[in-house]
């Protein structure tokens, strides 16, 4: 199984990326989670990264790939992958083409989940999330039990700085210019299949995992 996930952010690919991972025990690569990681350990790379981030704008293509390269080393990969959050440019899908074709390996299939701007915005801005275990909430959809702190570990939860408005506001414009040319990049190569990720988590899953069987991967 190797699959890219695409769509604008907060559209719940990340999620369901999760969810389809554990369940068959293949490992999800997100360029997002890899990099607010490299800026918690304060590393070179996430020190550079960080100020793209805060502003919504996309950390630069070489070294997202060389990210990825690496992840893509690893033996937990051998079963397939999930690339969440990655390629969102042109030249990062052309890139992972090449790196992908190093190792004699293709793309399964390219899932592209889509929702309304409004719903995108609302997921966006009701996001929460843990600084310590890492744990997503939303506060009208999947709410803390314990409030403002997290119901795994207690700490108090926070809004990541790229969800506040006018990031938000810019991640979107930087989706419709940068990303969404990947549709047809994919669907020129018949790779593509499209989700509505709406409704509840589990539905959408369930749509997902027709996708998979259609394509003997479930
Ligand atoms: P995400 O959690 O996927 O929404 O990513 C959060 C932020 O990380 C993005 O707004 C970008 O600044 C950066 N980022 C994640 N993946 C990529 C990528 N493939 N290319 C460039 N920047 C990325």
């Amino acid at each position: 199984m190797r699959l890219v996930f695409l769509g604008p952010p907060g559209v719940g690919k990340g999620t369901q990326a999760e969810k389809v991972a554990g369940r068959y025990g293949v490992r999800k690569i997100s360029t997002g989670d890899l990099l607010r990681d490299a800026v918690r350990n304060r590393t070179s790379l996430g020190v550079e990264a960080k100020t793209y981030m805060d502003q919504g704008q996309l950390v630069p293509d070489s070294v997202v790939i060389g990210l990825v390269r690496d992840k893509l080393e690893d033996p937990g990969c051998a079963k397939g992958f999930i690339l969440d959050g990655f390629p969102r440019t042109v030249p990062q899908a052309e890139e992972l083409g090449k790196v992908l074709e190093e190792r004699g390996i293709l793309l399964n299939r390219v899932i592209n989940f889509q929702a309304s701007h409004v719903e995108i915005v609302k997921r966006l801005s009701g996001r929460r999330s843990c600084p310590k275990c890492q744990a997503t909430y939303h506060l009208t959809f999947a709410p803390s039990k314990r409030g403002a702190q997290c119901d795994r570990c207690g700490e108090s939860l926070i809004q990541r700085s790229d969800d506040q408005p006018e990031a938000i506001e810019t991640r979107l414009k930087v989706y419709e210019q940068q990303t969404a040319p990947l549709i047809s990049f994919y669907e020129t190569q018949n790779l593509l299949s499209r989700i509505e990720s709406v409704g509840p988590i589990d539905s959408v899953y369930e749509n997902v995992t027709k996708v998979l069987a259609a394509y003997d991967m479930a």
